[in-house]
């Protein structure tokens, strides 16, 4: 069992310390939530039967709810409003489409900064590209490391588009924070629990991908690690399931979009490149994710993806990416759903 405390609306500082007494005097932990309404808090740890009687007699409780999902902070029951996350002036969660584009990975400096450029030409908000690269094969590419992390910052630094940018250890945590200003946690990492820890407190927004064979309760528990440590900029991303599917590199779980918002307060962004493995599946799903609810989309674009080092076959060339953002401009007037505007 799992449980709020939602406090009266007149309660006083010291009625709030003494419920944060009591918990604590019973070796439970304490979420505070201080919403414009009401301030409720998530009681953490095990909690045993006659708590909830014993609370609801403190004079500042109005009443005791249980919760009934697992996720307790990424759920909506502690937290129904929306959570908006700012990176540097692009809002994340608010209404607006984000779109975060770039190489799968940063291969070289020129290269990136001519990707940069084309992302703020069109539109785009953010930039993408990977300095730690995940490979299947240990002979591939495995990325440039910290001098990858050192072009994206030339980039940035030149167009003004913030950065993600994986992180695939923790090892490597401090120093990619000291450059991005989203650390990705890719899917093969999405259920490293120490690595998720170690996020937690990084002091900067994580995106999350969705592990390949995690079901969206296994996600939002992958979350609940992070937000456990206390960093509440979580940004959940679909980016495809194994299925038995082989006609596409994954299956973009489409459904899984307004699922995860309708479960969970943070905003979720999808990545078709990665979801489809196919350039030509990349325009198509990124509509059908903006239109299912998607706070933004991921997107994998090359100057000549026959050449890329990685994932060339899902990457999307210039002028493709250029049209897709006048039509994603369009469909989101459409259906109210506009690009973010900076
Ligand atoms: C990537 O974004 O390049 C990447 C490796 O993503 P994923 O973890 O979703 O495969
Ligand atoms: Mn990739």
């Amino acid at each position: 069992m799992r449980m709020m405390v939602v406090m009266k609306k007149s309660h006083t500082k010291e009625e709030l310390q003494e419920v944060l007494d009591h918990l604590k005097d019973n070796g439970l932990g304490a979420h505070m939530s201080v919403g414009v309404e009401r301030t409720v808090i998530g009681v953490l740890g095990s909690i045993y039967p006659e708590l909830a009687e014993e609370l609801e007699a403190f004079p500042g409780v109005e009443e005791t709810v249980p919760i009934t999902r697992p996720y307790k902070l990424a759920g909506r029951e502690l937290k129904p409003q929306d959570t908006v996350i700012k990176v540097g002036n692009v809002t994340i969660g608010g209404g607006s489409v984000v779109v975060m584009a770039g190489e799968c990975s940063v291969e070289s400096e020129e290269q990136m900064m001519a990707t940069a450029r084309l992302v703020k030409e069109v539109g785009g908000h953010i930039l993408r590209g990977g300095a730690f690269k995940p490979r299947t094969s240990p002979h591939a590419f495995r990325g440039l490391g910290e001098d990858g992390l050192r072009i994206l910052a030339a980039a940035k630094a030149e167009t003004g588009l913030p950065i993600v940018t994986e992180v695939m250890d923790t090892r490597d945590v401090d120093v990619v924070a000291s450059y991005a200003d989203i650390l990705q946690i890719g899917t093969r990492n999405a259920q490293n629990y120490y690595l998720l820890d170690e996020v937690g407190h990084c002091g900067k927004p994580v995106l999350l991908k969705r592990g390949m064979a995690s079901t969206v309760e296994d996600w939002l528990l992958c979350a609940e690690y992070i937000l456990a440590r206390g960093n509440g900029q979580v940004i959940l991303c679909e980016r495809g399931i194994r299925t038995f599917e082989t006609g596409t590199r994954f299956t973009l779980d489409v459904s899984a979009i307004p699922l995860a918002k309708r479960l969970s307060h943070l905003p979720v962004v999808a990545d078709p490149s990665h979801g489809t493995g196919r350039w030509y599946l990349v325009e198509p799903m990124s509509l059908a994710a903006v239109a299912a609810g998607a706070d933004g989309l991921m997107l994998e674009i090359h100057p000549n993806p026959d050449r890329a080092l990685s994932d060339g076959a899902q990457s999307l060339k210039f002028e493709n990416f250029r049209t897709l953002m006048q039509r994603l401009s369009v469909m989101g007037e459409a259906i109210g759903r506009p690009l973010e505007r900076v």
